[in-house]
């Protein structure tokens, strides 16, 4: 995937946009601009978990089109299939919108929200805190909800894929999201993210990693530790092999030392 116009192509210059820059058009108001992300260049908003993980990992699903289930991998899937097969629904005071298409053109971002929850607001919430949805004079807030198979993780990949996700719903319904929600499927349980500033950067810190990993266009060594333990790809990663040496030279010796034969 190309990357859009050349001003984008350096690494940090994707600025932290907050709640209030979401919120309406900043251009004019001395902020950054609206859209500097062409159609053509948006990444995938499940990139970020691989990356956050992994860089080798994302390389070798986005750039190699390298992919290998384990069991993690296939129950999380089962679990997405089964919030992807509604597509709306209106309950007491709470709409529902189901595998909703999402994207970021200032961020250069594409993807899908498992569910967007709509809480009805009485009263009325102040400016830029709700919107209006089609066929009701309320007021609705949105929330992400981000299904997983497991529990929130100490690495934030969770956490920073939600908010990649409230970055985009803010661009597109211009309103501020001050939290989203991670459902633990295999205990049933919600757990409230907020929005903060700190996971905001983290994650644009993320984004821009991203890009400038796109247009690099190159695959990471590896470094073999213990996240590699739990990564579907370690057969076709190799870490212990290439991520020891390092070089492939280097590599070739050390691969007739741990088998005493030739590769
Ligand atoms: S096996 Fe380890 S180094 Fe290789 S992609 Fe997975 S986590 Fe990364």
């Amino acid at each position: 995937m190309t990357r859009g116009s050349s001003d984008n192509d350096r690494e940090g210059t994707v600025p932290v946009r907050t709640p209030e820059h979401s919120v309406g058009s900043p251009e004019g108001s001395g902020g950054p601009p609206a859209h500097p992300f062409d159609d053509h260049a948006l990444q995938p908003l499940s990139a970020l978990q691989h990356l956050r993980f992994c860089e080798r990992r994302w390389a070798l699903v986005h750039l190699e089109g390298v992919w290998a289930e384990n069991r993690f991998t296939m129950e999380g899937k089962q679990l997405h299939a089964t919030v992807h097969e509604a597509s709306t629904e209106n309950r007491p005071g709470l709409r529902l919108a189901r595998s909703l298409r999402i994207r970021s053109l200032y961020y250069g971002l594409i993807g899908c929200a498992d569910i967007v929850e709509f809480h009805r607001c009485d009263p009325p919430p102040g400016p830029g805190q709700a919107i209006r949805l089609e066929g009701s004079t309320a007021w609705w807030r949105p929330v992400p909800v981000e299904y997983k198979r497991g529990k929130r993780r100490r690495d934030q990949c969770y956490d920073i894929q939600l908010c990649a996700q409230v970055l985009c719903l803010e661009e597109m319904l211009e309103v501020a999201i001050p939290e989203g929600v991670l459902y633990q499927g295999k205990i049933r349980r919600r757990v409230v993210v907020p929005m903060d500033d700190q996971l905001r950067r983290e994650t644009v810190t993320l984004i821009r990693r991203l890009h400038a990993l796109v247009k690099a266009q190159a695959t990471p060594l590896p470094t073999y530790d213990r996240r590699c333990e739990s990564c579907s790809l370690f057969d076709q990663c190799l870490p212990r092999g290439i991520g020891r040496a390092g070089r492939v030279d280097e590599w070739l010796k050390w691969q007739v030392q741990e088998t005493g034969e030739d590769p």
